[in-house]
């Protein structure tokens, strides 16, 4: 198995199979310095782009720093990622062709005030690289501060304040 990393259709760079993968098989390791979740926040506060994993229930995370963090996000993914004693795989769940690019489901939490917009172009693509369940709880944290109307207006510049408090919440 190689891996190769070409400009995607998906999202900048993408990570690309040149052999034939079979299904079950470990196509990568999420390898990179392992941070507790306030350092990472301490680190990474204004920056755009993160490649950060969380592990367990989120309250550390790795600092990706391998192929396998270029591997862009589908809706309709070929992998999936599995912790196994702390280490993260990236495993294929259907058998994938020479030259395909390799994708796996995001499921992202925790992402402030970023719409995390996906462009998988997958026929089921939900539109966002967030989790079914975080898609679910932000949603609901829009209609809390949607009303009542008033305050909608006024609490505008406060957002990202409420974004953040709810978010330290959960952890
Ligand atoms: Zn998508």
């Amino acid at each position: 198995m190689a891996l190769i990393i070409c400009s995607s259709a998906i999202h900048a760079a993408g990570c690309y199979t040149t052999t034939p993968i079979c299904k079950g098989a470990r196509v990568a390791e999420y390898t990179g310095p392992r941070l507790s979740k306030s350092e990472a926040d301490a680190c990474y506060e204004n920056a755009p782009i993160t490649y950060l994993f969380g592990l367990g229930r989120g309250e550390m995370v790795i600092d990706g720093h391998c192929m396998a963090m270029f591997i862009n996000h589908s809706c309709d993914p070929n992998c999936e990622t599995s912790e196994v004693r702390g280490r993260i795989w990236i495993k294929a769940i259907k058998n994938i062709p020479a030259g395909e690019e390799i994708t796996y489901d995001y499921c992202l939490y925790d992402g402030g005030d970023d719409e995390a917009v996906c462009n998988c172009g997958a026929k089921k693509c939900r539109g966002t690289m967030y989790s079914k369940e975080e898609v679910r709880r932000r949603k609901a944290v829009q209609k809390k501060a949607a009303q009542p109307p008033l305050k909608k207006a006024a609490k505008k510049r406060g957002k990202r304040e409420t974004g953040k408090s709810v978010k330290t919440a959960k952890a």
